[in-house]
Order: C-alpha cells, then structure tokens, then sequence
C-alpha cells in the first residue's frame, strides 16, 4: 500500500522571487505529499549544492536541470519502493547521484522528493508528520529563536552581526512565548519609527536600521523588551541569541569588522565575543568565527563554557564535520538545515550524532524559504527544544509558527515547551 506510484514535479517560487523545486509523491493507497525545498543565500562551502541552470532567463536561478533530472532519473529509479522506508530511499537518491555533494542530480531535486515521500508515508499511515517522524513521546514544542534586527552581509548598515534575535526563555508554553516575542517586536517597530529609523523588513522579516554597532542593537533591543513589559536575563523571561555568520566577515586569514578599524585575529575576535557575553544574556552564538578556523572554535567553547556556541557553516548539518568538532571540542550546538545535507534521514542522522555528544539542536529555516512546513514537525519530532525560523512576519516565516500552534493544539495538556535539557 506504501509503495510509490507516481513523483511528479514542478517549479515554483520561493520567498525571494526565484525559481526552487516542488515535489509530488503519490502512493499505491492514494496518499501523496507535496514538499518544496528552501535556498540559502550565506551559504557554507561544505553544504551539498543546489543545481541551478545559469543561463539568460531568472537570472541563472532556473531550476530546470535538477526538475529533469528529478523526472528522467531519480522517479522512474524509485517506483514501487516502499515510502515508509526513508533511509533506503535516501540511500538510493546518494549512491545514484554518487557525489559527495549531491551536485550531479542536484540537492534541490533530491531533498524535494526525501520530503515529499515522508509526508507521503506519514499521510498513508494516517499521522500527522511530527509523529509520525517521530513517536507517542514527540510532545516538545521549540522555543523560538525570532531575529528581529538584521546586519552583516544581509543589510546595508555597520552592525558586523547577520541576525539578532530574541529567544523567550523563560514562557510555560509555546503560544506564550510566542506572544510575548511578537509584543517584543511589533514594541521594537514603534520604537525604531519613533526614532526615524527604517522599518521595511529584511528577506527573514526583521528590520534592517542604522545603528553604528552591535552593543546599540542590543541596548536597543534590552529597551524593548523592557517597554513591552517583560525581563531580560538569564533566569528571566528573554534572553538575546546571535548569528554572527563571521565566514562572510573572514578574509586573507583575519576578520573584517565594520564597527573596527583594524582587522582582527581569531584570538580577538573570541576575546571581543567573551567581552560582549559579559555585558548582555545570551543563550546562543551562531558561527562566530570562519567555517575553517577549527582551532579558534575549541579555543572559544573553552572560554565560553555557559554559552550554546552554535555551529551553522561550521558544521552544514554533515555527520563527519559535527564529529569532527565533538571530537575537537569546536561548538556545542548544532544548526540544522535540511537542504545543507540534502535528505531527511541524513539530516536525522546529523541531530542523532550531535545530540548523542550533548549538543544543542536548533531546527532552522533559510532565508529563502517557502510556505512549506516541514521544519515545524521536525522540530516537534525530534524534541530539539529550539527552532530559527525568522522574525513573526512574512508568510513564509509565520507558516512554520502557525503550524506550531496548530500542534500545540492537538497536542493539548501533554504539550511542552523547550529541549528537555537546557
Ligand atoms: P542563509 O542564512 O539561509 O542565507 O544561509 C541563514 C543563516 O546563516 O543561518
Ligand atoms: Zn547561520
């Protein structure tokens, strides 16, 4: 009854106006699911790749090599496999494109069928995906990161960090928490109009401002969480979390820092992270140095012990590179994007290797996405406790929150909120 009848696919666009992949997987009992697949746009060197057509039309973004590759070669190989067996499907698309980075049949055709195929199944099987990815214990509800201020590489101001968001902490459930980050927010609004600011949203909907360094975002971002009428602290209902994406602030072996003069060594980069978690409460820090500097990473979870250091390029949701900083004592945290591996069981694989050494798991979108939710059950399916899926605007980011609450709903009175340990 699971067998795979029919994988059809289409192009459609995503958040940014560019061409991405849409797949269709009907089975032998009638089910089918539909996923389409999120883009980058800071991307890491070790992610699998996304095969786009170059070319005069949609400014090279054209999706019609990987949609023909999807049609010619990778349906007809999998018609008639069972679609309840996820790691033997995903076996099959990584050996027949037989490339360490998914490039010859594209990680865009290969992830748009690994999904639709488990959401195939989990509809054949009558389960809704989180559970049926997961099990009857999948009750935990992530706890939103929201990146309300952008910087770095994503906007036109001198604030050297990409993303600055808002993590609350300290709520009992999710539609609370919630809540109070969009109070936060839409508080935040007010405050940067009042202040003659700019407020148009960025491409993961938050604002993009003038502010001439990181500390008067945060002082900023302290002021409205106050004004809005809740605490910030450790222990308290908000804390901070940063993305740094410092591989965009690296080059010829020092990093580049708009607010600084001078450019700075690894060593002054950890000491100037160090200086700035001693003045605000944060609970994570996402790439706050270069992909490749593995030694300034273990340096840094070394002196930053009571922080979740957050590997996203560092480790690009690969197996091998996170044991690598297991291993290496680089990280503590691991940042999860489906399209960086390319399929549902790697990716699955990826959290298991990285949760087995204690890290933290922050399921996450891109910041071109779609109104595809996946990353709302796999968040609530693995337990990870932590989801980035933006600030609360623009429909592709709101899709992942309203589904959250849509599960907290069916959830009722067994719903939790946050990892089961901190
Ligand atoms: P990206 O940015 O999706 O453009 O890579 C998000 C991030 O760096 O976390
Ligand atoms: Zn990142």
């Amino acid at each position: 009854m699971t067998a795979i009848r029919e994988i059809r696919a289409r192009m459609v666009l995503d958040s940014r106006g560019f061409p991405t992949v849409e797949a269709d997987c009907t089975l032998a009992d009638g089910s089918s699911g539909t996923a389409m697949v999120p883009s980058g746009a800071s991307t890491s060197k070790a992610e699998a790749l996304e095969l786009r057509d170059g070319g005069p039309f949609w400014k090279g973004k054209g999706v019609e090599k990987a949609l023909e590759n999807l049609r010619g070669e990778i349906a007809p190989m999998l018609i008639g496999s069972d679609a309840r067996d996820q790691q033997d499907i995903d076996r099959r698309l990584r050996e027949a494109d037989g490339t360490p980075n998914k490039s010859r049949l594209g990680a865009n055709a290969i992830l748009a069928v690994s999904m639709a195929t488990c959401r195939a199944a989990a509809n054949s099987c009558g389960l809704p995906l989180y559970r049926y990815i997961g099990d009857s214990s999948s009750v935990r509800l992530p706890i939103p990161l929201l990146n309300v201020i952008n910087g770095g590489a994503h906007a036109d101001n001198d604030i050297n960090v990409q993303e600055f968001m808002l993590a609350p902490t300290g709520f009992e459930d999710f539609p609370t928490a919630l809540r109070a980050g969009v109070e936060v927010y839409q508080t935040l609004k007010g405050r940067l109009k009042e202040k003659g600011l700019v407020t148009a949203v960025g491409d993961e909907g938050g604002f993009a401002p003038d502010f001439a360094s990181d500390e008067l975002v945060l002082e900023e971002l302290a002021a409205a969480i106050d004004e809005a009428g809740y605490t910030l602290g450790h222990d308290q209902q908000f804390t901070f979390a940063l993305d740094v994406a410092a591989s965009e602030l690296f080059s010829d072996g020092k990093y580049h820092l708009a607010s600084h003069l001078e450019s700075m060594t690894s060593e002054q980069m950890i000491d100037h992270w160090v200086a700035l978690a001693d003045k605000f409460p944060f609970t994570s820090i996402e790439d706050a140095l270069d992909e490749e500097d593995w030694s300034g990473w273990s340096l840094l979870t070394s002196r930053l012990e009571g922080i979740r250091l957050v590997g996203d390029d560092l480790f690009a949701t690969d197996p091998k590179r996170i044991a690598r900083g297991v291993e290496q004592g680089a990280a503590n945290a691991l940042l999860v994007k489906l399209n960086q591996i390319g399929t549902v069981s790697e990716t699955l694989q990826a959290i298991q290797v990285a949760s087995d050494a204690g890290f933290r798991i922050i399921i996450s979108h891109r910041s071109g996405e779609t109104e595809d939710d996946m990353i709302a059950d796999l968040a609530v399916a693995t337990g990870a406790g932590w989801i980035k899926t933006g600030a609360p605007c623009r429909s592709e980011r709101n899709a992942k929150y309203n589904r959250l609450l849509r599960i907290h709903e069916q959830l009722g009175s067994s719903a939790l909120l946050g990892p089961l340990k901190f």
